[in-house]
């Protein structure tokens, strides 16, 4: 049994606010954590019953987590530059798709900690099919295309909460409680990683009855972004669609060419921030 593990950071336990994201002293502390609870849930894995694992790092720039400390059993997607983002080395092939760390999209929750969808920086709202979806949704879409159901995440109250809107049965480890986007109420970590390998294991055990979340092509997103010149630089691909000064919307056939899609223009939108070639705006 296959299981493809999506890690993010917010949603790590001890993570309470931004700063300790970023590169700075405090951030090698995180980043320790983080690689612990991913730890914790590869162990839930392999105690339910997975015989392979693999690890997806998908935070900024996607290479966070310690591998000298990985779970030696495990595999790690590390680095950036990859077309699938937070899904690369995903496929048919595995049986279930757990999401560890995550976080609340953008204006959900006003408790969700560090809430935003995909890069914060450029993305205010995004749709799928007319549904507003975060980033767990969004990438349970895709592994749904491939016939792989999502089981398991772990992060703050008000993440699970939002999480359970479209998938009532999933395991879940509340690692924290959101206070607001910037604070959290926390236990031990060494807590929260018993209950993520707790239900990691559980997830895993009943995997094989869990349905992959399918979405009906053609598959249509609708972005909104923060900028103007955001939404407007990403029309330079051809089959986008302005739908308002900070809106776009485009359609495809399939879902992971809709996600290999949006995954494009939010890079196009983050690099048009500021000007793509570099000048600095106010
Ligand atoms: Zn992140």
């Amino acid at each position: 049994m296959k299981i493809f593990i999506s890690a993010d950071m917010e949603g790590i336990s001890g993570v309470a606010t931004n700063v300790q994201l970023k590169k700075n002293d405090e951030y090698q502390r995180f980043r320790r954590l983080m690689t612990l609870d991913v730890n914790a849930a590869i162990e839930g894995a392999f105690k339910g019953g997975a015989t392979e694992v693999v690890v997806a790092d998908g935070h900024g720039n996607m290479s966070n987590i310690l591998v000298e400390e990985l779970d030696e059993r495990a595999r790690l997607v590390s680095g950036n530059n990859r077309v699938m983002c937070q899904l690369q080395g995903l496929d048919e092939t595995f049986d279930g798709i757990m999401f560890v760390g995550h976080h609340g999209r953008e204006a959900g929750s006003d408790r969700a900690v560090i809430s935003h969808t995909l890069a914060g920086i450029c993305v205010g709202e995004m749709r799928i099919n007319g549904k507003v979806v975060g980033e767990t949704e969004m990438n349970a879409g895709a592994a749904g295309s491939f016939h792989v159901p999502p089981i398991f995440v772990s992060g703050d109250d008000a993440y699970v909460a939002e999480v359970k809107e479209t998938f009532p049965d999933i395991e879940a480890a509340v690692v924290k409680t959101g206070v607001d986007r910037f604070a959290a109420e926390l236990i031990p970590p060494a807590r929260a990683r018993k209950l993520i390998k707790e239900n990691a294991e559980a997830a895993v055990r009943k995997a094989s009855n869990i349905k992959p979340y399918l979405v009906e092509s053609p598959i249509t997103f609708d972005i909104e972004f923060k900028g103007p010149q955001q939404a407007l630089m990403t029309t330079t691909i051809p089959t986008v669609e302005k739908t308002g000064p900070k809106s776009i919307r485009f359609t495809c056939d399939d879902y992971m060419t809709a996600y290999k899609q949006m995954w494009g223009l939010v890079i196009i939108a983050m690099s048009a921030t500021n000007g793509v070639l570099g000048e600095v705006n106010a």
